[in-house]
């Protein structure tokens, strides 16, 4: 009988697999990215499969998680950790593995890109967040199918405001 205090871990930490009969759970953390091992978002799997560019027979009744790890190459997985996929099975440039790229989208229902959120003057950055906001408000955003993250694109949007700003302080 082992404790729950002589799991065996890796030099990083985790949690190293190993067969258990009654082991129903593998022992990897939890909701973690079985490529790169960071705590992964759920995310419906309506999502995933509007998302999916490959066979949607492929798709099983479990949990889904999407990694947000930039330098990470997989997009989606299985709570089981057994399935994974990368950015090339997923329909849409992904804003969180590719944030630097011009044409990816930071929000995907009204087409707002990288670009030109980044280059645009604070007025018309004023103006994208009000176009956001205002389509949200009218009920036609579709974040759930169009996002790859699967939810809000608000946050990311702002998050590129204020990296454009911080570049404009930077080079004054
Ligand atoms: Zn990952």
């Amino acid at each position: 009988m082992s404790s729950c205090c002589s799991l065996p871990v890796d030099e990083k930490g985790f949690l190293i697999e190993i067969p258990e009969e009654n082991a129903q759970i593998p022992l990897r953390a939890k909701n973690a990215c079985p490529t790169c091992r960071q705590k992964g978002k759920p995310v419906d799997t309506a999502t995933v499969k509007s998302m999916l560019s490959v066979s949607l027979n492929q798709i099983k009744d479990v949990p889904y998680f999407f990694c947000q790890n930039r330098d990470c190459p997989t997009v989606y997985f299985s709570n089981d950790g057994l399935q994974t996929f990368g950015r090339d099975e997923v329909r849409e440039r992904v804003y969180q593995k590719e944030p630097d790229m011009d044409d990816t989208f930071v929000c995907y229902c009204f087409r707002h890109t990288v670009g030109e959120v980044r280059t645009a003057s604070s007025e018309s950055q004023a103006a994208i967040l009000d176009d956001i906001n205002a389509g949200i408000k009218a009920g036609q955003c579709a974040c759930d199918l169009r996002n790859p993250q699967g939810s809000c694109c608000l946050g990311n949007v702002r998050g590129v405001i204020k990296q454009a700003e911080k570049l404009v302080v930077a080079t004054v």
